[in-house]
């Protein structure tokens, strides 16, 4: 989440007649960006990830591991630190940003500076990685550990999950069986988005995720922990009149959602072009790599049979009416819309001759109007759609301050809309009067246990990206096949057992990896690779000869398949890609060794020879010696789960099925401060 505004929010009986007004004049703005920033060239490859925290308080008599509610006192406590180190000089540029999150146990840490494309910064993503969470370890209380665990086993289960107790009987913004109010972060944006979303849709959000069934689950499973009878909210009647599924694990609240932590990286593009070049090619890995990270099988105390986090997000921020979701005919509401809010992107943008007008297969409803607008003001087809797509959305949050602004000089009502359009890639344009360019962000990853992983996967996918342009890969599938993988990848063990759909030959015709690449010629600004720097702009793909029928251009692979290859020559795998890449780096020992490691992981976990963070959770619970194999995750079986992913982190404890013999722990050395 970026800068908060302090201000009065609007109530969604207020804020929905701002809905015009906002989308008008968040057009408006984006005009005012186009204009001024469509023809800027030659930004550098800047980039950054976001690593997100929850605050876990071991109680270690009790036995119980439970979320703490200090986000508001921790941040302080950070950000006076953090100012303390920004006096000392040399740390300028290092120190790192804490920013909050949606869930009063959350935290997210940035880098102070976005890394930039040289090979030293490359290999120093997981040694600041490990220097946030050493100061946020730190400044918290001695029984807190901030741990990067996509989603807390225990959260809304019936008893105390967390630190201090507070009852779900006083959710007024959510109306939660489950969740009480204070599980939600008190500024005023958060509380109002959660009643505004339920006030829009006209009820509360129903999530349901298939229960695990083990030996002793009881068939069918009829969940004893959802409270029926309570009647406090008029939606307290909602989870026995239908909207908790039998066999399933019924969730009611923004919060089980936006609670959950990821890894997310931006990268910056050289100009407009790249970056949308570059979105639609992160489209199709963002399942494939949402599989790889997987770390959340356990919800509200019980085992689902999914491992990723990423439909329960989805289904806790779904604002849709009746009549939006196809349940009623239309009425009052002008579209039938597929997906949430939050959910996996419906279009390609790029102009390249190789998006094919075939791969964008699915339905897309678009403000007629506002494409119009855009297309009258000479913004291309591809774009006007995207921003008219996002813009069938209201926004949630209007605050009363903040609703006359200068159109010339603000993005805050374009990003009102834009920045809650949660999908699995963001197209991000430049904020105004910033030296930032156009970017990309990836955002389907779940975030690992171990600033080892995170970095991992975040070297990964930055040195994917440079693979992409500097060879000109093509990884166009059908978007509708995009979206049949994400539901892939969030089945239980979809890394193993999971069948994607995949592009069978990703090379420009006439150009084999490893050999000839654009990468070994200087670019427009002289850069040689000599430099040893990642660059960020190369020539347009050729265009594509003779075209095939799209449907022979892909076809189903398992994730070995698409990471190390197939046997067939024309898919060396993303792996493969990089590796290639990597050759016409000319690395040092040093930089070969570090970058060796994370690829080593990732191929591991490619391959089943190291198993996915949601698997080894699962292994763990299943032969937790409490376990009644009836899907339960208990008080006691959390807390050590708990324990133990901790102790994985400091390397006290080894688990050679999920991380390689080398990985030592992180080094939470209070000397590096
Ligand atoms: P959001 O929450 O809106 O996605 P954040 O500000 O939390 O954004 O994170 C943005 C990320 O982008 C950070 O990792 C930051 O280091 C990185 N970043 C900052 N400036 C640039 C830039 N010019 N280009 C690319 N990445 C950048
Ligand atoms: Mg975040
Ligand atoms: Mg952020
Ligand atoms: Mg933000
Ligand atoms: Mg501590
Ligand atoms: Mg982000």
């Amino acid at each position: 989440m970026g800068l908060l505004f302090l201000g009065t929010p609007l109530q969604w009986e207020e804020a929905k007649k701002y809905a015009d007004h906002v989308r008008s004049h968040g057009i408006t703005q984006f005009l005012y960006t186009w204009d001024r920033l469509k023809d800027r060239q030659g930004d550098e490859l800047l980039w950054g990830d976001e690593v997100e925290y929850m605050v876990v308080v071991f109680d270690d008599e009790e036995k119980n591991a439970k979320l703490s509610l200090r986000q508001t006192e921790i941040l302080a406590k950070l950000r006076d630190i953090v100012d303390d180190l920004s006096c000392n000089k040399e740390q300028q540029g290092t120190i790192p940003t804490f920013h909050p999150e949606y869930g009063r146990y959350m935290l997210e840490s940035t880098p102070g500076s976005p890394y930039t494309g040289s090979l030293p910064d490359l290999i120093s993503v997981e040694g600041n990685m490990r220097y946030r969470r050493t100061l946020a370890r730190k400044y918290l209380k001695a029984n807190e550990i901030p741990l990067s665990f996509t989603s807390f086993p225990r959260l809304g289960t019936p008893g105390v999950f967390t630190e201090p107790y507070f009852d779900p009987a006083d959710a007024v913004s959510s109306h939660s069986l489950f969740l009480p109010e204070e599980i939600t972060n008190p500024h005023a944006r958060f509380p109002t988005l959660t009643a505004n979303i339920r006030t829009r849709r006209g009820s509360k959000v129903a999530i349901n995720l298939p229960i695990f069934f083990d030996r002793n689950t009881p068939r069918p499973f009829i969940d004893p922990a959802i409270p029926r009878d309570r009647f406090i909210y008029p939606e307290d009647s909602e989870a026995k009149n239908g909207a908790a599924l039998q066999d399933h694990i019924y969730m009611d609240a923004m919060g089980f959602g936006m609670g959950c932590c990821c890894l997310q990286l931006t990268f910056q593009s050289c100009n407009v072009t790249e970056a949308r070049r570059m979105y639609d090619a992160l489209v199709p890995v963002g399942p494939i790599l949402l599989a790889l990270t997987a770390a959340s099988p356990f919800w509200r105390g019980y085992i689902s049979d999914v491992d990723c986090r990423w439909n329960v997000i989805a289904g806790s921020v779904d604002d849709r009416t009746e009549e939006e979701r196809g349940v009623k005919p239309l009425k009052d509401n002008k579209f039938v819309i597929p997906k949430s809010r939050y959910d996996s992107v419906d279009l390609y943008i790029s102009e390249d001759a190789i998006n094919r007008p075939e791969y964008n297969d699915n339905p897309l409803p678009y403000d007629k109007a506002i494409y119009d607008r855009l297309r009258e003001h000479g913004i291309d087809n591809l774009l006007s759609k995207h921003i008219s797509h996002l813009y069938i959305r209201d926004p949630l949050v209007v605050f009363s301050e903040t609703i006359d602004q200068d159109d010339t000089t603000s993005m805050d009502h374009f990003e009102n809309i834009q920045s809650t359009n949660w999908q699995t890639v963001r197209f991000k344009p430049p904020p105004p009067n910033s030296p930032i360019g156009w970017r990309v962000e990836f955002r389907s990853m779940e975030v690992q246990i171990t600033d080892f992983e995170n970095a991992a996967f975040a070297v990964f996918v930055v040195l994917l990206s440079r693979a992409i342009l500097s060879f000109s890969l093509n990884f166009y599938v059908p978007i509708s096949k995009v979206d049949e993988n994400m539901r892939t990848a969030q089945q239980r063990n979809a890394a193993r057992e999971g069948k994607f759909y995949f592009r069978k030959s990703v090379l420009p015709t006439g150009r084999v990896s490893g050999s000839t690449t654009p990468c070994s010629s200087e670019d427009g600004n002289g850069n040689t690779p000599k430099e040893k720097k990642l660059r960020n702009c190369f020539p347009a793909p050729p265009v594509p000869e003779e075209a095939t029928p799209v449907e022979e251009e892909y076809q189903l692979m398992t994730m070995e398949e698409i990471m190390i290859g197939t046997k067939c020559k024309s898919f060396p795998g993303l792996l493969g890609l990089v590796d290639s890449f990597l050759e016409t780096l000319d690395l040092d020992k040093e930089t070969a060794a570090k970058i060796g490691t994370y690829l080593d992981l990732i191929r591991r976990r490619s391959t089943g020879s190291l198993v996915t963070t949601a698997t080894w959770m699962r292994n763990f619970v299943r032969s937790h010696p409490a376990y009644k194999f009836d899907s339960v995750v208990s008080q006691e079986i959390n807390y050590d789960l708990l324990v133990a992913v901790d102790n994985i982190e400091r390397g006290v404890r080894k688990e050679p099925d999920l991380l390689p013999d080398t990985y030592c722990g992180g080094l939470h050395d209070e000397g590096c401060l």
